[in-house]
């Protein structure tokens, strides 16, 4: 096995599953400039100039299956970041910023080291731009579940917690070892004091990473795990990560609030509609939106102006914005089908049998 393959393998295997990184076409070339242009950006870190740095690199593509030492180049910038890059060919390119170097310690900059690494394994995803503000939600709620994914990886590249923990703090607040003392039951205990208003959290859904605070608390989440303790070599038994990435979602929901929930509820319900207007389920279901108005009637009177082709195409696009929305609302929908005794009923109609296989198999995986 090749390289990226083993790394990706085991991305796979430890990410959170909201993050969308199983559909990603991983064999597509993922960048249009060549890694040698971003190494010529800066230093490239070496065992004869940069030994220590390199030791951190060695050790963590190590830890993360890469036979090769992947390449890094360090910019000269004193804002602590960094980044990995996607190059026409596929090299694992990555770089960190001068001020990150001395900013963190050997083990927390091998934290950043293999979150960087992780973002090549889960894959780069596509380019286009979201063309509504609903899909620019959904792109957004995504990036933020593999930033999530990526930090799995960072923590598996590092082996400790608390290193994690005080890289993502130290790169938040910008302060060194000298002005922070990195206690991390006091910082969990301090997370779970300050309640932030449910209005204060809505701001979260229109960023790229989530807040530290939660990143801190999805790492404790999932060092928890049996697979966490199973690829860090750890003995005893955890938790599954199935009911982890559970608890995660929950997490992420409550955080999102009400707005959140109500943007989930409202798309089951359009597929619900679109499904029943289309005989995809029994059509004398009843579906009563918000504020109790009948949308499988809507849905009716829409197909009725637009002719009868419209309709299939309305019940690939609802369920297409459920599958954008994550695990979360797929989940919802099937239950809800269930509760409905329309499972089978779906399952066997035209509708169904029509619909984009890709579509087909994102919906099963989310059941
Ligand atoms: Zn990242």
């Amino acid at each position: 096995m090749s390289d990226i393959a083993a790394l990706r393998q085991l991305c796979l295997s430890i990410h959170f599953p909201d993050d969308g990184a199983a559909q990603i076409d991983f064999n597509r070339p993922q960048g249009s400039q060549s890694a040698s242009y971003f190494l010529s950006r800066g230093l490239t870190v070496s065992p004869e100039l940069t030994p220590e740095l390199h030791r951190s690199v060695r050790r963590v593509a190590e830890r993360l299956r890469l036979d090769e030492t992947p390449p890094c180049v360090i910019l000269n910038d004193p804002t602590p970041n960094a980044f990995a890059v996607p190059c026409r060919d596929r090299q694992l390119v990555f770089a960190l910023t001068s001020g990150l170097v001395r900013l963190l310690s050997t083990a927390e900059l091998e934290f950043v080291i293999a979150h960087e690494l992780g973002h090549h394994g889960l894959g780069f995803g596509s380019h286009r731009e979201p063309k509504t503000p609903h899909a620019t939600r959904a792109a957004l709620a995504k990036s933020r579940a593999v930033e999530l994914s990526a930090d799995r990886a960072g923590l598996v590249g590092c082996r400790s917690l608390m290193a994690a923990a005080s890289a993502l703090i130290k790169q938040e607040c910008g302060l060194s070892d000298s002005h922070v003392r990195f206690d991390i039951p006091a910082y969990v205990r301090q997370i779970q004091a300050t309640k932030i208003p449910e209005a204060g959290l809505t701001w979260e859904l229109e960023e790229t990473h989530p807040p530290i605070p939660l990143r801190v608390h999805s790492l404790i989440l999932f060092a928890e795990t049996d697979r966490y303790l199973e690829v860090s070599g750890s003995p005893g038994q955890g938790r599954s990560k199935r009911s982890v990435d559970d608890e995660l979602r929950q997490v992420l929901a409550d955080r999102g609030g009400a707005e959140n929930r109500r943007l989930h509820s409202k798309q089951v319900t359009f597929a619900l509609a679109w499904l029943v207007a289309t005989g995809g389920i029994d059509q004398t279901q009843e579906v009563a939106g918000e504020d109790g108005e009948d949308v499988a009637q809507k849905a009716r009177d829409y197909i009725s102006n637009f002719g009868p082709e419209s309709g299939p195409r309305k019940v690939e696009e609802s369920l297409r914005n459920l599958v954008d929305l994550g695990l979360g609302p797929v989940r919802t929908f099937f239950d809800e089908l269930e509760t409905r005794g329309q499972t089978a009923s779906l399952r066997q109609s035209t509708i169904w049998q029509q619909l984009p296989s890709d579509l087909r198999q994102a919906l099963d995986d989310g059941r």
